[in-house]
């Protein structure tokens, strides 16, 4: 690691490598955005994004194995290993005609330029070894805690509304507030969100929602968003219950499909907004069987009944099911279903079909026709050891298949 003089920016090696090769070839290289943000704050960056003066052509004559990861937006990616490092031309973006996508990016040798097409002063600073590039006042905004759109906040949110919920989600990430100017613009261009993917709007709900700060959601009320995105939450603002679930997503632990499920089980219609917004079968599965399980009592459940959530629900959802549980509802005290639950699986006990003590092909050997009854034999013996787990021998399940055939 080497650090950059005064400022906080420790870059790995690999970064200043890259930036240093870019450099003895006679072009500019910073690293840039994000990870200058997020350093600056003394949070480890996800990714080191470098921005450089050279043509994408250039570049990839400097590093032995590349791939062309953005090729027609400037981008290329050295590889190092498993390990690849984006390395972007200087762009200017072009005229945006649907508030959407830029019409052409335009390479560009100043850095300026390239800094200005960007969202936020605090996403808008370069660093490598001569220090710190801020033309925007980032880092002034940085420890003030605001988002601040760089340029007019209008023309920007015009050119690309996806940044309007942007905003919200960096406030949400960092704990920051929007600045005024900023925070009107967005109020005014949020109907625009509207030409917006849902796909993009999922990924940047998501991050909003796996935030330290999941309860600025608010912001997408009162700046108008919900209407557009989510109507389903505008309705659950206007029934006053936007401030409970804001405190209830912000006690919850950081599980996806616990946070999903908070919020639609405030705002309704879980599989419609889940469809809409594309989310994947495995999420929607999940989602779908927390919000129903929770009807489940489970501070109640006796043994066996904690047996047949644990065989409904599936072990693996259990420690969701409690996150969300005692989440929703942060007065209960789940110390006692944990225990009992652990217990269960401590103890070995029987809760699906494939840890029964006999198997269909042990059925049919003493028996029992092939086809449909062996599914259902199989289902009653599991509703017996669920009952009663000492029941889960050969002998005992036998027994049962045979003499107790309906029941
Ligand atoms: P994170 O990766 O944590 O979401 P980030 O700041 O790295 O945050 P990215 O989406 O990875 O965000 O984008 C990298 C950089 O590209 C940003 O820091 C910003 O400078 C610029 N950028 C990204 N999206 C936009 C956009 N829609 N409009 C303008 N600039 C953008
Ligand atoms: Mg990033």
């Amino acid at each position: 690691m080497s650090s950059s003089d005064n400022l906080n920016i420790t870059m790995p090696e690999r970064v200043s490598y890259i930036i240093q090769k870019l450099e003895e070839a006679g072009h500019e290289a910073y690293a840039v955005g994000g990870c200058v943000r997020d350093s600056m704050l003394g949070r480890e960056p996800q990714d080191w994004d470098i921005t450089t003066s050279a043509l994408p052509e250039e570049t990839k004559a400097i590093f032995s194995r590349t791939v062309d990861t953005g090729i027609k937006h400037g981008t290329v990616t050295a590889m190092f290993g498993k390990e690849g490092y984006e390395i972007t031309t200087y762009r200017v973006d072009g005229k945006y005609s649907d508030s959407r996508h830029p019409d052409s990016v335009e390479f560009t040798r100043s850095l300026e330029e390239d800094l200005k097409r960007r969202d936020f002063t605090i996403n808008a600073m370069a660093c490598n070894s001569d220090g710190l590039v801020d033309m925007f006042g980032g880092k002034d905004d940085l420890e003030n805690g605001l988002i601040r759109c760089v340029g007019v906040p209008e023309a920007r949110f015009g050119e690309d509304a996806l940044r309007i919920l942007r905003a919200v989600r960096f406030s949400a990430q960092l704990g920051f507030d929007i600045d005024p100017a900023t925070l009107e613009a967005a109020r005014k261009l949020a109907p625009t969100l509207a030409n917006i993917s849902a796909e993009r709007i999922h990924s940047e709900l998501h991050k909003l929602l796996m935030s330290d700060w999941p309860d600025r959601l608010v912001l997408l009320h009162e700046l108008g968003i919900d209407r557009v995105i989510l109507p389903e939450l505008e309705r659950t603002a206007k029934s006053g219950r936007m401030n409970e679930l804001c405190a209830r997503l912000a006690g919850a632990p950081y599980d996806t499909a616990v946070r999903w499920a908070l919020l639609l089980l405030y705002t309704g219609s879980a599989s419609e907004i889940m469809h809409r917004l594309k989310f994947d079968n495995q999420t929607i599965y999940t989602v779908k069987a927390l919000l129903r399980f929770r009807q489940v009592p489970v501070t109640v459940l006796d043994p066996a009944g904690m047996r047949r959530l644990m065989s409904d629900a599936g072990r693996e959802l259990m420690e969701p099911l409690f996150a969300f549980i005692g989440a929703a509802d942060p007065d209960l005290d789940l110390t006692g279903a944990r225990r009992l639950c652990r217990s269960i699986i401590d103890a070995g006990d029987c809760t699906d079909i494939k840890s029964l003590a006999v198997n269909g092909h042990d059925l049919m050997q003493a028996g029992i026709p092939a086809g449909k009854s062996v599914g259902e034999t199989l289902e009653r013996l599991l509703s017996a050891v669920l009952a009663d787990p000492s029941l889960n021998t050969p002998e005992k399940l036998l027994e049962l298949a045979l003499n107790n055939k309906q029941d």
